[in-house]
């Protein structure tokens, strides 16, 4: 902050008062310890390695209006949906950073590891841009996905949703998975809102089974509510299952 010292003229502009609006951009998000993050600040991420988990991961696609052709990640979306996750700390969850350990975890502009903390219990989550789509990872057991997943997937979507709000770009992405036709390397299976799969390239649809898949979803009896709040809508995140 030192350096930008002739910027500001106390007290009418002040280094707190352009910290607070970087925050309300969320451009960075506050720390507990009066620190800062600035996903932008971050290295990138060279090589790819993909994290081994019990789960498939789901994909965050965007597609055109028509919802034929698949787009690449908005620009600015990822560090948007960072911060949106960090600053995601009612009770009874809390998104943070684990401890630095390269072995572990991800911490670069394109590859984030978190820490979710849900009730008592702490589960880590890998989130990766590979610029064609975003990757979700949860890094726990079939069984324990199964529970957790579904409210992980909104918490997760919800983010997407606010920085598409902040940025004012349409709402135009969608849950995936990645194909399982080898031969169509570029295909995403686009889940539908009845969980029905619409392959973006395939002839014929992959079929999808399995709760290494499915853990993402619930069976659908224990919907999300929407309530008011000052800022537009406030989707309440349902939490009876956990
Ligand atoms: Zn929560
Ligand atoms: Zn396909």
């Amino acid at each position: 902050m030192n350096h930008f010292t002739s910027l500001f003229s106390p007290p009418n502009f002040e280094p707190s008062h352009l910290l607070k609006l970087l925050i309300h951009l969320h451009i960075i998000a506050s720390g507990e310890n009066g620190d800062y993050f600035f996903p932008c600040a971050l290295q990138s991420y060279t090589k790819p390695l993909v994290p081994q988990t019990e789960t498939n991961p789901l994909l965050i696609v965007w597609q055109d209006n028509d919802g034929i052709n698949t787009l690449p990640v908005p620009q600015g979306m990822f560090p948007l949906v960072i911060t949106h996750l960090l600053t995601h700390n009612k009770c009874p969850c809390k998104v943070d950073f684990p401890p630095l350990d390269p072995h572990q975890y991800y911490k670069y502009r394109d590859a984030l590891s978190f820490w979710i903390f849900i009730k008592t219990k702490r589960y880590t989550l890998h989130i990766i841009n590979h610029y064609s789509h975003i990757e979700v990872y949860f890094d726990e057991s079939v069984q324990e996905a199964k529970v957790k997943c579904p409210y992980i997937r909104e918490l997760v979507m919800k983010a997407v949703s606010d920085s598409a709000k902040a940025i004012n770009l349409e709402q135009n992405h969608v849950a995936a998975f990645s194909c399982l036709n080898e031969k169509e390397k570029n295909c995403y299976c686009v889940i539908e809102e009845d969980h029905s799969i619409n392959c973006t390239l395939c002839k014929k649809s992959a079929d999808i089974s399995g709760d290494s898949y499915w853990c993402w979803f619930d069976s659908m009896d224990c919907g999300t509510k929407i309530i008011a709040s000052d800022s537009q809508y406030l989707q309440v995140l349902d939490i009876c299952n956990l």
